[in-house]
């Protein structure tokens, strides 16, 4: 295993209920260094590049409206296999459906409020990474 980057969101629902440093904790127990962080509101423009790969799906509209509804902590995380530590540590994407002591199965409130964003490849860390950080702000 190597020791690589992933990105992270601390979503709204979970800023709102003053829960960045619970689910920092999480991420760094979980052998996560938090390397950049930063606490923005986005735009509809931004949340709905982010996320434009479920541009079709039918919970896109309420997905954006949900990640414009506060600020969120956007963040790069460094540690082994970083990917993997970051979706296990928070967990099934349904806090129905995820494992006990998750991020998601602890302070999720749904489906789609569900406190916490993992890139799910690589590939896609260093894609989204760059959307929102320039590589200046990144201190490992
Ligand atoms: P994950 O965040 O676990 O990688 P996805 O990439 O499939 O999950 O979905 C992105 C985000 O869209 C989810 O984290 C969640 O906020 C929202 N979402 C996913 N599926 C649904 C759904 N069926 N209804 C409402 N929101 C959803
Ligand atoms: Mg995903």
């Amino acid at each position: 295993m190597a020791v690589t980057r992933t990105f992270s969101i601390i979503k709204p629902d979970a800023t709102r209920r003053n829960l960045t440093g619970a689910i920092t904790k999480m991420l760094e127990e979980a052998g996560l260094r938090v390397v950049a962080s930063k606490r923005i509101q986005m735009t509809k423009e931004q949340a709905e590049g982010f996320y434009a790969v479920h541009a079709e799906r039918p919970f896109f509209g309420d997905l954006v409206s949900f990640m414009i509804s506060g600020p969120v902590v956007v963040q790069v995380l460094e540690g082994e296999d970083a990917v993997k530590a970051n979706r296990d540590v928070m967990g099934a994407t349904n806090p129905a459906d995820a494992a006990e002591g998750t991020i998601r199965k602890t302070f999720a409130e749904s489906i789609e409020a569900n406190s916490a964003h993992g890139s799910d490849s690589d590939e896609n860390a260093a894609i989204e990474i760059a959307y929102f950080f320039k590589p200046e702000e990144i201190v490992g």
